[in-house]
């Protein structure tokens, strides 16, 4: 058989050359179902649905029925291109100019999946066409927007088929420089609110008879922002509680507002949950309010918690493939944004890896074509260890 039976960029290619821009599939799932199929993968197309959101197409393919069981995760839809006339290649036409793949997506994530699709063929065409285990693809495509009929149901409605996964390697574009210099193992959560303050409003004339809450939300803003909410961990540098807007609304210069109201974010570590926090921020407020202050807090549904999946076997085993393939050494990261990491975290350890994502999101997203043979040498050789 040959070592390499298609090319990554070929199917890098073909998935880009699909307009996916969540919600529309736009083909690209069929591109890895027929390849996964001529496989011998199990393949599986399940829509999902919620009320007020639109269906969502997702794969699940497998290939073995025995454990270990590792799970190549990824997403095929992507962020819409923004100005198309700004770009300098068309971002649907999965042009390569200057040894570069242009297209979005090209990093985030359809060249990640095109690398972890050829290791895979390439890993089975080199042992007989089976695993010594299984693996697996978990691709949705509802990943950049709301995604709740994505990866979050693919990994119950495959539990509940009685499947298990032993670990999962995500391919979003997890690198910042260059390829091999950063394995995400966790990413903290996130949890968003407002502190409101209610005064009395009056002529600003007549204080005492008014009682005004924008001195008394800035001395609270200045009171949560005085004591931090944690050291930080091994693993985790400290949560942060950000303010970003304060707002009264008052077009008037002789009128005391009624309210005051000031947004936050918490970037958290896993010293907390989303309910521990919104316990111990309540409690910092109504500390400082004493008897005088009025205010509460209002705060939105969060449903990204923190995660790490801990430094050990399977993380020494990738650093190890990421080593031999680039000379680097991967830093074990747990900054950045969230992603659909957090919902895998679930069900096994899970670490992200990919491309390097420097233009992900941008204009004339990009990726070197050498970047995906590299990624797919690295991807084989975690699928070598893995199975050895
Ligand atoms: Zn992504």
């Amino acid at each position: 058989m040959p070592s390499n039976p298609i090319a990554t960029l070929t199917i890098a290619q073909d998935l880009l050359r699909c307009p996916s821009v969540t919600p529309a599939d736009a083909g690209a799932l069929g591109v890895l179902q027929r390849l996964l199929h001529d496989a011998g993968f199990d393949v599986h197309r399940v829509t999902f649905s919620e009320p007020g959101t639109a269906d969502i197409d997702n794969l699940y393919a497998r290939i073995g029925t025995s454990a270990p069981h590792l799970c190549f995760a990824g997403h095929t839809d992507v962020v819409p291109p923004g100005d198309q006339a700004a770009w300098s290649h068309d971002a649907f036409a999965g042009e390569v100019h200057d040894g570069l793949l242009y297209g979005r997506g090209a990093v985030d994530m359809k060249g990640g999946i095109a690398c972890s699709v050829a290791a895979v063929l390439d890993y089975l065409a080199a042992n007989g066409g089976q695993p010594k285990g299984s693996i697996s693809f978990l691709i949705t495509g509802d990943e950049e927007d709301v995604a709740v009929n994505g990866t979050v149901k693919l990994l119950q409605w495959v539990a509940e088929r009685g499947e298990t996964f032993d670990h999962c390697v995500l391919g979003e574009p997890s690198n910042v420089e260059a390829l091999g210099d950063t394995i995400k193992i966790g990413r903290r959560g996130s949890l968003s609110g407002t502190l409101v303050v209610d005064g009395v409003q009056g002529h600003v004339a007549y204080p005492h008879r008014a009682s005004n809450p924008v001195p008394d939300i800035a001395a609270l803003i200045v009171a949560l922002g005085a004591e931090p909410l944690d050291a930080g961990t091994d693993t985790f540098q400290p949560s942060n509680l950000e303010f970003t807007s304060v707002d009264v609304g008052n077009p008037a210069t002789n009128v005391i507002p009624a309210q005051a109201r000031a947004k936050f974010n918490i970037r958290f570590n896993d010293r907390h949950s989303a309910e521990s926090l919104q316990a111990l921020i309540e409690a910092r407020v109504q500390t400082a309010c004493g008897n005088r202050i009025r205010a509460r807090v209002e705060w939105l549904p969060s449903n990204a918690g923190a995660f790490v999946t801990r430094p050990g076997a399977f993380t020494d085993l990738v650093v190890a493939a990421i080593a031999e393939v680039t000379g680097r050494s991967p830093e074990l990261n747990t900054g950045g944004g969230t992603s659909d990491a957090r919902f895998i975290t679930h069900y096994c350890p899970v670490i992200e890896f990919g491309l390097v994502g420097q233009t992900m999101h941008k204009i004339d997203e990009r990726t070197p074509v050498a970047d995906l043979e590299t990624l797919t040498q690295i991807y084989r050789g975690v699928l070598q260890r893995y199975f050895a």
